[in-house]
C-alpha cells in the first residue's frame, strides 16, 4: 500500500509566496492533513480539495503556521460539511492547543462548545509508539525534536519508512538512526536558507550530512528566495508545492 504524500504548501512561516508547510497524505482510504496552517484552507482550496475529502488532521506543534487554520477548518466541518473528523494530536499539546490557541474562537457555552472534542473526534497521541491511522498499512510514530526551548514539537514516521521533521533543528545523529538502522527511505527536512540555523536546520548545515543521507532528502518549509539555492543543495533536492509523491 503506497502513500500518497501531497505538500499543499512547502513555505516557511513568513513565505508570502508558498503556503504553509502543510501536507496531504492519502493512504489505505483515508486522507490525513498533516498540521493546518493560517493558509491551510486557501492552499487546499487552490488544488480543488474540499474540507469535506478530509478524514483526520495531525499537529506537530503550536505555531500559527501548522495550527492557525484550525478554528476555520472546524467551524467549516461544523456548520458546511456537517461532519466530524479526527484530530490527531500529541498528548501534550492537547490543554494548549485548546486554551491558548482555539478557545478564544470556537468557546461557545450556550451551544455547549467547550472542548477540542466538542468539535472533533480527538486522539491522543503518544510519542515512540506507532499509531494505526488506517490499519497497519498507514502508521505515524511521534518523534520528539528540538525546534524552540521548552516547548515540545515532534518529527513524524509515517509507515516506518517516510522521516517528516515539521520543523526542527539540526540532528545527524537522530538522521543517521533513521537512515541506517530504522529502513528509512526518505527523509522531509525543514530547510532554512539563511544562517545561522537556531530553531530550523540551515541548508548549510544539511549540506554537512553524508552524501547517502543527502540522497534520501527532500527540503521544504523554504524561504521565498529558493530560486537562488536551485543547484546548491548537494544531494538534496527542494520538494514541490502541489505535487504528489508516492513512497
Ligand atoms: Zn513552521
Ligand atoms: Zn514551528
Amino acid at each position: 500500500m503506497s502513500l500518497h504524500l501531497q505538500m499543499i504548501g512547502t513555505g516557511s512561516a513568513f513565505s508570502k509566496k508558498y503556503y504553509n508547510n502543510n501536507a496531504l497524505l492519502r493512504c489505505n482510504g483515508f486522507t490525513l492533513l498533516i498540521d493546518c496552517g493560517v493558509t491551510a484552507t486557501r492552499a487546499l482550496d487552490a488544488l480543488k480539495i474540499d474540507l469535506g475529502q478530509l478524514d483526520g488532521v495531525l499537529i506537530t506543534h503550536i505555531h500559527a503556521d501548522h495550527v492557525g487554520g484550525l478554528e476555520e477548518i472546524a467551524f467549516q466541518l461544523l456548520y458546511v460539511f456537517r461532519r466530524r473528523i479526527k484530530l490527531l494530536v500529541p498528548s501534550l499539546l492537547k490543554e494548549t492547543l485548546w486554551i491558548h490557541t482555539l478557545k478564544g474562537g470556537l468557546e461557545n457555552k450556550e451551544e455547549g462548545f467547550c472542548s477540542l472534542d466538542d468539535y472533533f473526534d480527538v486522539v491522543v497521541l503518544e510519542p515512540h509508539v506507532p499509531f494505526p491511522i488506517a490499519g497497519r498499512e498507514f502508521t505515524v510514530e511521534l518523534v520528539p525534536t528540538r525546534h524552540i526551548p521548552n516547548k515540545p514539537s515532534y518529527s513524524l514516521y509515517l509507515n516506518g519508512k517516510v522521516f517528516y521533521s515539521s520543523d526542527a533543528r539540526f540532528d545527524p545523529a537522530l538522521l543517521a538512526d533513521f537512515h541506517r538502522n530504522r529502513g528509512c527511505e526518505a527523509i522531509l527536512h525543514d530547510c532554512q536558507l539563511f544562517e545561522p540555523g537556531t530553531v530550523h536546520a540551515s541548508l548549510a548545515e544539511l549540506l554537512t550530512l553524508p552524501e547517502d543521507i543527502q540522497r534520501k532528502v527532500l527540503l521544504m518549509h523554504y524561504g521565498d528566495n529558493k530560486e537562488e539555492f536551485e543547484g546548491k543543495t548537494g544531494a538534496m533536492t527542494f520538494i514541490e508545492q502541489g505535487k504528489i509523491y508516492r513512497f
